[in-house]
């Protein structure tokens, strides 16, 4: 293929990933974000396979179509709450594929143009494998964690920091001395350096509480990035680097932006599970601060509350997620406004396990974008809202954080029912949130509780609603 049509086609795809991006920011146009994405995928794909691949096509296609039917079988199947998991799995095999490009790129060494090229060139080579094996292992760690197959705990080894340390240290050294050698010579320390980021990234996330998991995916995915641009490197391919850094550089954004949203420090959590320990055991000082009674309500009365407001705020967590309760929801909505109440939806950002999970569960049941607010919008309107909906969520409207200076939580951003008239909480008993703190919201005087699994509650508002 002509070198200038090709390079077209890489530009096209490059706009169209930026213009992917810039769709996924808002859910209005997250759907038209998510099709230029396929089309510049498409695109990539098309002209990287009939330009600059191989004439071998059946080998291609011998990986191409098994990888394309796994793919979309297994996001057929995936259900919203185990996304993360997918997500880490999915990063492993970025990171394996940098090191496969890797190790063909170096035995397959060519002849440069100068010594320095070829020391770039060799450094770009080791620096790509180390990322990719430290993502391979780290991203395979944490989809076991996340998905139940080994325990979450975290695994702290006497020293860790300082064993990493020394990884880092070893390999940068053994980078310098393959680097000087050239790949002709150097496949033994490429194969030390391997071995050690292989250790390096099961050891890092091995330390991690499976608490801190949705974050280390998401830095994860930053690491599978940097490992794409650096195949990009190795193979003389831009639109691999431009694409390698968009990844790398939006998911060191989304883990900075988890990080604030659950008021935690981003090295606190790499470094591995600082602040888990209080995670699991909460200060006494947390739990005593409660006061107050328990307050449950039915679900006939719960339905006159909402029918006789004028301002209804429904705040959906994880729970709502679990339950799939969110068609209900939406058609309690419907009946609402029907009846003239004002209904909207407040968002935290780290409400459910991932980021923008309300957002995609809402608009899975068709609930309309311009009701849908997020937190910092909507915080301010509390003190006007007649009922608050609290639906599956805990931590994310826990007044501790706000109130209890030495709560796990202290400092998190949160919603605040606790301001409007009344507020209705549905769950199914009193267990604590993820954060694994009391919330001081459910003994408050204008709480109500209403116990039970969130689908069969509002199941049962939507009945009183209706008759
Ligand atoms: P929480 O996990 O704090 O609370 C969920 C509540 O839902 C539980 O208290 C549980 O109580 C209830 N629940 C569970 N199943 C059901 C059900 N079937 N029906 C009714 N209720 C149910 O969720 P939040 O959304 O409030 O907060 C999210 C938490 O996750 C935060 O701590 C956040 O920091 C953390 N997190 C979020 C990430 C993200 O990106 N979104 C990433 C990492 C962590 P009960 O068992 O009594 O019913």
């Amino acid at each position: 293929m002509n070198f200038g049509v090709m390079t077209a086609a890489y530009i096209g795809a490059s706009a169209l990933f930026i213009m992917a991006l810039g769709g996924l920011s808002h859910q209005e146009s997250a759907r038209r974000g998510n099709i230029y994405g396929i089309l510049g995928m498409g695109l990539a794909m098309a002209v990287t396979i009939i330009g600059a691949v191989t004439d071998n096509y059946s080998l291609l296609l011998l990986g191409l179509v098994p990888g394309g039917v796994i793919g979309y079988i297994l996001a057929k199947r995936v259900e919203m709450t185990s996304m993360p998991e997918l997500v880490a799995i999915l990063h492993s095999l970025v990171g394996l594929a940098a090191v496969f490009v890797g190790f063909a790129n170096a035995l397959g060494h060519g002849v440069y143009e100068s010594v320095v090229a070829q020391r770039i060139h060799d450094v770009e080579t080791s620096l790509g494998i180390f990322i990719g094996a430290v993502t391979f292992t780290g991203s395979l760690v944490a989809y076991l964690k996340l998905s139940g197959k080994v325990s979450g705990n975290p695994l702290q080894l006497p020293g860790r920091h300082l064993i990493n340390l020394a990884i880092v240290l070893v390999s940068l050294y053994l980078i310098v001395e393959f680097a000087a050698v050239g790949a002709s010579e150097g496949m033994f320390y490429l194969t030390i350096i391997t071995v050690l980021a292989l250790l390096f990234g099961a050891h890092l996330v091995v330390a991690i509480g499976g608490a801190d998991m949705p974050v280390v995916v998401s830095m994860l995915n930053s690491y599978s990035g940097w490992a794409a641009a650096a195949m990009g490197f190795m193979l003389g391919n831009d639109l691999l680097i431009v694409v390698g850094a968009l990844v790398g550089s939006s998911g060191a954004i989304l883990s900075y932006i988890m990080c604030r949203a659950m008021n935690r420090k981003f090295l606190n959590v790499i470094l591995g599970g600082i602040g888990t320990k209080k995670k699991s055991a909460p200060k006494a000082g947390a739990v005593a601060e409660v006061q107050g009674e328990i307050v449950e309500v039915q679900s006939e009365e719960a339905a006159h509350m909402l029918e006789s407001a004028k301002e209804v705020m429904i705040i959906p967590g994880y729970g709502m997620a679990v339950a799939q309760a969110q068609h209900t929801v939406f058609e309690i909505t419907k009946k609402l406004r029907e009846k003239g109440v004002n209904v909207r939806f407040g968002i935290h950002p780290v409400a459910g396990r991932m980021p923008g999970h309300m957002n995609v569960l809402l608009a899975e049941a068709k609930v309309p974008y311009d009701i849908v607010y997020e937190m910092d919008e909507i915080n301010d309107d509390f003190p006007k809202i007649d009922v608050s909906v609290v639906i599956g969520a805990n931590d994310i409207v826990n007044p501790a954080a706000n109130e209890v200076e030495d709560s796990p939580i202290a400092g998190m951003p949160v919603l605040e029912p606790w301001k409007g008239k009344h507020t209705i909480v549905l769950k199914r008993g009193m267990s604590r949130g993820y954060a694994g703190v009391e919330n001081p919201l459910f003994f408050k005087d204008n709480t109500r509780m209403l116990f039970g699994d969130a689908k069969q509650t509002v199941d049962a508002l939507l009945k009183h609603l209706a008759a």
